[in-house]
């Protein structure tokens, strides 16, 4: 062999980097292991050392011996850790030469077979010139091989050379995009990891003319370091204002509530740092017939002219409640409506 190449150079101090860093692991965690069966042993040994003849300098021994194999414990156990977490940087940059060196490999291999495929077809264009006609390398039909002609061994082809040389492109180039993607999206993942915590907060109103259903309120906190304080209002049916930290105790990155917002509900917020994340204004409210909430029907905003739940009508003789005139709607785009002023421009 000549000279290394710069790509296997690479590859080469890749590779023994990695080498490098898993003995010092393994070297760091069996350090920290003896070291804490030594601690043990120890402790469990102390009774009979105070039991010398001169118990005080016997504990002060004791004490300094047990002070320097904590202090190991733990020196060793972080060295650990962090050739650990350098391991893991060493094998990504691993793979990724790896990826390099097939891709060259992959480049080489292609070299080779074009330049075989050039000498053939200068070839095939020679023998055309002299003999009149194209040479074309013979391949059984399906139909062929099928019928058995070929098995008794009186019958037989080769796959031409020419073909064969690019069997290892395809494979090779295949294994480095899938080494690289993974890198990339380990690394990416490990980006997101470390990065700050994103507080985000969404509030769900069901259709304003569906009085059952709730609404959610929630909020969460992406991948990363730290953690957001949140604090939610809400009005209306189980309404209250509630702050709330996240990752939580049990390091949940989301929370929920339902609340009552839609046809004339009420309202939520949720501010994080003093900026608001989400926020639903549903106004009026909502009528009760003695067993269930209902808005009564609907009519047109005198304002914007939008389709609006009728929230009061007044009495009329036969208490129906779809008659009588309009009291009150809950416009869905928030305006706020009189309807002592409007009650002329409202007909239904
Ligand atoms: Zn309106």
């Amino acid at each position: 062999m000549g000279r290394m190449s710069n790509i296997l150079r690479t590859l080469r101090g890749a590779e023994s980097e990695v080498e490098r860093l898993e003995r010092e692991v393994a070297r760091w965690t069996t350090e920290a292991e003896n070291r804490r069966r030594e601690l043990a042993d120890l402790e469990r040994d102390s009774g009979a050392a105070v039991l010398a003849h001169d118990p005080a300098s016997a504990v002060r021994e004791l004490t300094i011996r047990q002070m320097d194999l904590r202090t190991w414990i733990v020196g060793a156990q972080g060295a650990s850790a962090a050739a650990e977490e350098q391991l893991v940087l060493a094998r990504w940059d691993l793979d990724e030469a790896r990826a390099v060196e097939m891709r060259d490999q992959a480049a080489k291999f292609t070299a080779t077979a074009e330049a075989h495929q050039a000498k053939v077809t200068t070839l095939l264009a020679q023998l055309r010139e002299l003999d009149g006609v194209d040479y074309v390398p013979f391949e059984p039909s399906k139909e062929d091989i099928q019928s058995g002609m070929f098995n008794d061994g009186h019958f037989s082809w080769e796959v031409p050379h020419g073909t064969v040389l690019w069997d290892p492109v395809q494979p090779l180039l295949d294994e480095a995009s899938r080494l690289e993607q993974r890198v990339a999206a380990e690394r990416a993942a490990a980006a997101r990891a470390v990065a700050p915590v994103v507080p985000t907060a969404s509030i769900l109103v069901p259709a304003w003319d569906d009085v059952d259903s709730e609404s959610q309120v929630s909020c969460r906190i992406s991948e990363g370091v730290g953690s957001a304080t949140f604090e939610v209002s809400t009005s209306g049916q189980y309404g209250g204002i509630e702050v709330v930290t996240l990752p939580d105790q049990d390091g949940s990155r989301m929370w929920g509530k339902r609340v009552k917002l839609q046809a004339g509900g009420g309202s939520a917020k949720v501010t994080c740092g003093g900026a608001v994340l989400a926020r639903e204004v549903r106004p009026g409210s909502l009528m009760a017939n003695g067993t269930q909430s209902v808005w009564v029907d609907y009519s047109r905003c005198p304002s914007c002219r939008s389709t609006a739940p009728v929230t009061k009508r007044a009495k009329t003789e036969s208490s129906d409640a779809t008659k009588g005139a309009v009291l009150a709607i809950a416009c869905q785009n928030g305006c706020d409506v009189d309807m002592t002023k409007h009650a002329a421009a409202i007909s239904s």
